[in-house]
């Protein structure tokens, strides 16, 4: 055992080397310093078990001498010598952190090794309790931080930061899965050569966790785990645990046995503020995209136009471009409820509201206006609401779907009209001037 005896007094050091060589159990390597500072230096180059200081030192004060080892050997073990027994002093010497107080002329080896037996037990649990609130404290600003994310590949980025510092031997990285694929979503620096990088959902380890969405440990393997090998990286130890029902949380190490339970357990908790934050953002989004989306159509409905017209107006002014509106009703489809039912008016509007979506581009809306009624915003694009309205008019695939589906083809009248941010008319009277024309267009098909 490597002790350090901070003693600057000859006899009394003779003294204590004396009784340290009498405790027949404990072989004992002993260096000695004279000196605080001298110890100070010797604890930061050198490494220890135990120390054992006097606090009769030339160069400082019994507090200071506590103190101040304390501090440079955050992880050794601290007995204290006082030449008197003194009760003040002890717990004094005992508050700042050692983990003993002796008084010198009551040494004797049986006693010394019990002190310094328990001093490292002592220590070493304080350690590991230290270890523990350290760990605490960061799953609990993780899962503060978790919970306001909004984004999952922020969600991701936050957790393996995390993982990081709970535990910075291992490497970390987040699978997660789309369209039937895992994408290596985030990394830990080590292994960012590996973000984007696809793996097959039935792929190794990684597989095996997404699809029976429960927890792998490779804890000491003779041969490499499964899919995780790449030609750099031999990992001998590895956690993965699913996350929601969509990615993969992989833990590796390149030793064996890497992994205490303690670890496994932080882990475990980690991913599961994780994967609560990933179910939130999910459902949040689905709630979201009800609340804007027609549940029949798919197409937008009338609470996002409202969203929508104020930011595209306002885009429009700061751009001073114009915004094309083209409202779209359905011919007679009354008519079509009342012939062929009520299921089949509902797959007619679908195909209309899909047939509507491919002539418009992705940053045009398509919204369900009413009923049979809706209304597309054209995003100024060079064409005019007109040309698009021509388009669909000429177009052939609304009439091959509908008649797959009532053996006639649907037809539609189509108003169209452009808000211009110049004009001083609102976005209101735009809207009614294209419905006016919709209702023109209607008429003169009654009257053909
Ligand atoms: P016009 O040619 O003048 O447009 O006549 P129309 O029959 O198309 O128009 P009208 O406004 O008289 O009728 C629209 C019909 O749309 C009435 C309503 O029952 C039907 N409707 C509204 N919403 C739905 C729906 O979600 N599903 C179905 N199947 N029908 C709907
Ligand atoms: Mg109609």
């Amino acid at each position: 055992m490597n002790l350090l005896l901070i003693e600057d007094h000859l006899e009394d050091a003779r003294f204590i080397r004396k009784i340290l060589n009498n405790i027949t159990s404990t072989q004992f390597h002993i260096e000695r310093a004279e000196s605080l500072d001298a110890a100070l230096k010797r604890i930061s180059s050198d490494s220890f078990d135990v120390i054992i200081s006097s606090l009769n030192l030339p160069d400082s004060s019994c507090d200071e001498i506590t103190f101040e080892i304390c501090r440079n050997a955050t992880k050794i073990p601290l007995i204290v010598l006082a030449g008197i027994d003194d009760q003040k002093l002890e717990l004094n010497c005992i508050k700042a952190g050692a983990q003993d107080f002796l008084v010198k002329s009551k040494l004797d080896p049986e006693s010394l090794s019990r002190a310094i037996r328990h001093s490292i037990e002592r220590k070493h649990l304080d350690w590991q309790l230290r270890h523990a609130r350290r760990r605490l404290r960061i799953l609990h600003d993780t899962a503060s931080k978790l919970e306001s994310c909004t984004m999952k590949l922020k969600a991701f980025k936050i957790t393996i930061k995390a993982a990081e510092l709970l535990l910075n031997t291992a490497l970390y990285q987040i699978f997660h899965e789309q369209d039937g694929i895992l994408i290596t979503a985030a990394t830990s620096s080590e292994l960012s050569d590996r973000i984007g990088s696809e793996t097959d959902l039935d792929f190794g380890l990684t597989g095996m966790t997404f699809a029976e969405k429960r927890t792998f440990q490779f804890e000491s393997h003779d041969d490499n785990i499964p899919g995780s090998i790449t030609e750099s990286n031999v990992f001998r130890s590895g956690i993965t645990i699913p996350i929601a029902s969509e990615a993969v949380f992989q833990i590796l190490s390149r030793e064996p046995n890497a992994f205490t339970s303690d670890d496994t357990d932080m882990l475990e908790m980690l991913a599961g503020h994780l994967t609560g934050t990933i179910e939130r953002i999910t459902l949040e989004r689905q709630l979201r995209n009800l609340a804007i989306h027609d549940s029949l159509t798919g197409a937008f409905n009338r609470n996002f136009f409202q969203i929508a017209i104020s930011r595209e107006k306002l885009r429009a002014e700061r751009y001073n471009s114009r915004i094309g509106f083209l409202i779209v009703d359905i011919d007679n489809f009354k008519q079509i409820n009342d012939l062929y039912g009520h299921q089949t008016g509902d797959r007619i509007l679908k195909e209309v509201a899909i047939f509507l979506g491919n002539c418009i581009r992705e940053t045009d809306f398509l919204i369900r206006y009413g009923g049979d009624e809706f209304l597309l915003i054209l995003i100024e694009t060079g064409q005019t609401a007109v040309v698009v309205r021509e388009r669909i008019l000429d177009s052939l695939q609304l009439a091959e779907a509908t008649t797959n589906i009532i053996g006639t083809p649907v037809t539609l009248s189509i108003g169209n009209a452009h808000w211009d941010p110049n004009t001083g008319i609102s976005i209101r009277e735009t809207l009614v001037k294209a419905d006016k024309q919709m209702y023109i267009h209607k008429r003169s098909k009654r009257t053909e």
